[in-house]
């Protein structure tokens, strides 16, 4: 079966030749040769043209599992029975080739057990150059391949991961960790980046994917890599096409064997994505939808930020504005929200262009916006920017088409002021903008420790009130209303008044409008109107009057905007029995005006119940009249304001008499309010008024009182016979 070599188809390399077996010079080198070939760490054979073994070294035998012994003499076929195929020597069968060269392949031991090995196979030739046989050595290489196998997957897992992954080496003389080059880079690295690893490797990474911009990560992460510690962060880096991206990265060094660092393997990851979403909901959190301006949330973070710094250094000063637009309402209610929100993004914007980059304007919400003026020089620098700022808004912004005018007041918080509570200062600006307010549109005015001393007062009034409400600690007066001509009481104006454990009777003047703001007037509202009810269906069955017995009740802003007045109405007339004629609801022109969109309903279905409508404190809202032919009003009660001066000042009396023409020829009532004197009663009457309410004919009293004139047919006859002439009453005449 074993073939002689056939020469011809052999390909012998570099046969090794024995040049005279026969010298004894030769015996002793063959003998140091084979104690070189005993201890090489190779496994080497020698065969014969027969193949058989002729020698064999230990290395060999114990590679394949067998014997020196065992093997010498044997065919080398036999021990080699197993190998896989590719690895023939004098021709295993009779259809190969037999083998000359190097190779590397699989082979298997006695045991059955595989191993990797290298082999070189080399023809033997004698002096003659005939060939004598084969010289064959082995390597175990199975650890080799091993490790190759492994690093073989690894580098799929590497090539094929969807991280991305960057390896750069260590260069000396390179004090940027981040200017290293970079010897390898992955699928997903070119995926992502747009480089590919040509482009990629030799290049630094800091260069290639980063800005000129150093962020706070990127030196966190050089610092951590200068000092060889591993480091985990997530930056923005630059795609080939300069758009940017997110990752999480995480950079590992790698020491050699002496410990020292060679390599930065980078993974990373892109979260774009998520970078995205978090910084919407940041932003939603932080910022305002509609004008995309800092909300209260982040102005009161920036506010505190700017208090610490403040605090710290005594010379940082800084001031805080608060801006309310002037009768927003108006124009929201009149154009409608679509323009109203327009106006609020364009005043955002105008806003911006007033301002400096290191300040702050928030919007805090409806047409409320506060400003934080940081490092100003003086107080001075504030009020030049409350300036600047009603400049730029006085200027007619155009809406869809209409030209809409606004105009703000300002409240102004100073550092100077010795407050500190972020909170508080927003308050002290808010007061201040109320204050401003109150000057009339369109001004600006700067806190000042009188309000402080207020503001703590509203505070507390405020949560005194909250209890107030909670226990009904509330009373009415009534204050009669009478018919001039007769000096008969119509009926009476329900006037609310707090029972203040601490501080006796508070006017409503003081809390109505911190009821107002608070939502307080809801409860309380609802609650004067039921005891009103009650009380007047209690004095109409006692003091059966033809025409009955009427009351007014006062109805809030806030009120008149709830959708669900008209069913808390209905269930107080109902519960109370009350005949819905004798009650006179009395509204603000103002009320009226926030209101605009709703209150023609809902004035209409209170005068579907049969309810009656009075314009209170006519003359001091917008005394625009036009409203007053629109609306189904049935009272119209003049201001104290014009009754109190009708008697000095003609040009009131001229204003009165106009005004109550007018509401003859809309068919209303007048009652002028606030008649004080026996001149300005006679002035009146002069005028043909008809109804009047005042401190000449009585004071809001409580129930009992005022129980006490009712059953009087004509109380007040004596006064109501002045004349009108010499302003003396009946009976001085
Ligand atoms: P108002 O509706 O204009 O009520 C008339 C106010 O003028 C009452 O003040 C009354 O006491 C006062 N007054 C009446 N005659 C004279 C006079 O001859 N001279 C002077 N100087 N004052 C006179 P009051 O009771 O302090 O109420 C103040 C305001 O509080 C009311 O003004 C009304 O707007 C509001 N208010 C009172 N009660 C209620 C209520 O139950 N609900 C609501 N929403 N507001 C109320
Ligand atoms: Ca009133
Ligand atoms: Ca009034």
């Amino acid at each position: 079966m074993a073939k002689s070599i056939d020469l011809e188809t052999s390909n012998p390399s570099n046969p090794a030749v024995n040049p005279n077996p026969a010298s004894p010079v030769i015996k002793e080198s063959e003998w140091l040769l084979q104690t070189v070939v005993e201890n090489l760490n190779d496994g080497v054979v020698i065969t014969d043209l027969q193949d058989q073994v002729r020698y064999v070294n230990s290395r060999l035998a114990k590679l394949v599992g067998c014997s020196v012994a065992d093997m010498v003499g044997k065919s080398a076929h036999h021990f080699f029975h197993a190998i896989e195929g590719w690895f023939d020597f004098q021709g295993s069968s009779e259809d190969t080739q037999p083998f000359y060269g190097w190779k590397e392949g699989q082979l298997r031991r006695k045991d059955g057990r595989k191993f990797w090995a290298e082999v070189n196979a080399t023809l033997l030739c004698n002096a003659a150059g005939e060939p004598t046989g084969t010289l064959i050595t082995l390597k175990d290489i199975t650890e080799r391949k091993w490790l190759e196998e492994y690093l073989r997957l690894l580098e799929s897992v590497v090539v094929n991961a969807n991280e991305i992954v960057m390896i750069s080496q260590t260069e000396e003389a390179i004090d940027d960790p981040l200017s290293l080059r970079i010897i390898y880079v992955n699928d997903a690295f070119s995926r992502t980046t747009g480089y590919s690893s040509g482009e990629a490797i030799g290049k630094s990474a800091i260069v290639l994917l980063g800005e000129k911009t150093s962020s706070t990560e990127i030196d966190r992460i050089r610092a951590a890599l200068s000092t060889h510690e591993p480091v985990r962060a997530e930056v923005i880096l630059y795609r080939k096409n300069r758009t940017h991206f997110w990752v999480d990265v995480n950079m590992v060094p790698i020491r050699n064997e002496q410990g020292q660092v060679t390599h930065f393997v980078s993974v990373m990851r892109e979260v774009t994505e998520r970078k995205i979403v978090e910084e919407q909901l940041r932003r939603n959190a932080f910022h305002d939808s509609l004008t995309g301006l800092p909300n209260r949330l982040l102005f009161m973070e920036r506010l505190s930020q700017t208090v610490e710094r403040a605090n710290e250094n005594p010379a940082c000063r800084f001031a805080l504005l608060f801006l309310d637009l002037d009768r927003f309402k108006v124009i929201n209610d009149s154009l409608g929200h679509m323009i109203g929100d327009q106006l609020l993004v364009a005043i955002a914007r105008r806003l911006e262009s007033c301002l400096s980059k290191n300040d702050t304007v928030a919007r805090l919400g409806g047409d409320e916006f506060t400003i934080l003026l940081e490092n100003i020089q003086s107080d001075n620098d504030a009020t030049k920017v409350a300036e600047r700022v009603q400049q730029a808004l006085s200027t007619p912004f155009n809406l869809n088409g209409h030209e809409v005018f606004t105009s703000a007041s300002i409240g102004i918080m100073l550092s100077s002021t010795d407050f500190d509570r972020p909170e508080d200062l927003l308050r002290g600006a808010d007061i201040a903008m109320y204050r401003a307010k109150a000057q009339g549109k369109a001004c600006h005015e700067v806190f000042d420790t009188d309000m402080h001393t207020h503001v703590v007062a509203l505070m507390q009034l405020e949560n005194d009130l909250r209890k107030a409400v909670e226990r009904q600690d509330f009373e009415l007066y009534y204050q009669p209303i009478v018919a001039l001509a007769t000096g008969r009481i119509l009926g009476f104006e329900a006037l609310v008044r707090w029972q203040h454990p601490e501080q006796g009777i508070i006017s409503p003047a003081k809390f109505v409008p911190i009821a107002e703001e608070t939502g307080l007037i809801i409860p309380l509202g609802q609650w004067v109107l039921r005891e009103a009810c009650r009380q007047l269906k209690h004095w109409q069955e006692e003091f059966a009057s033809e025409p009955p017995l009427t009351i007014s009740v006062n109805l809030s802003s806030r009120q008149f905007s709830q959708p669900s007045l008209i069913n808390q109405i209905r269930q107080i007339l109902a519960d109370t029995g009350v005949d819905a004629h004798c009650i006179k609801l009395e509204i603000t022109e103002s009320a009226i005006m926030e209101n605009t969109e709703s209150a023609m309903d809902m004035l209409l279905q209170l005068k579907a119940m049969g309810i009656q409508l009075s314009v209170d404190d006519f003359g001091t809202g917008y005394s625009s009249l036009g409203y007053l032919y629109r609306f189904p009003m049935d009272v119209l009660k003049i201001d104290r304001s014009f009754v109190s001066r009708v008697d000095v000042d003609g040009e009131k009396l001229e204003l009165v008499r106009t005004i109550i023409t007018l509401a003859w020829n809309l068919g209303m009532d007048v009652v002028a309010e606030g008649v004080e004197t026996t001149k300005q009663l006679a002035q009146l009457k002069a005028l043909k008024c008809e109804y009047a309410q005042g401190y000449l004919f009585s004071k809001p009293l409580t129930r009992i009182d005022a129980a006490k004139l009712i059953p009087q047919s004509q109380p007040f006859l004596h006064l109501t016979r002045i004349s009108p002439s010499n302003g003396r009453l009946a009976e001085d005449v």
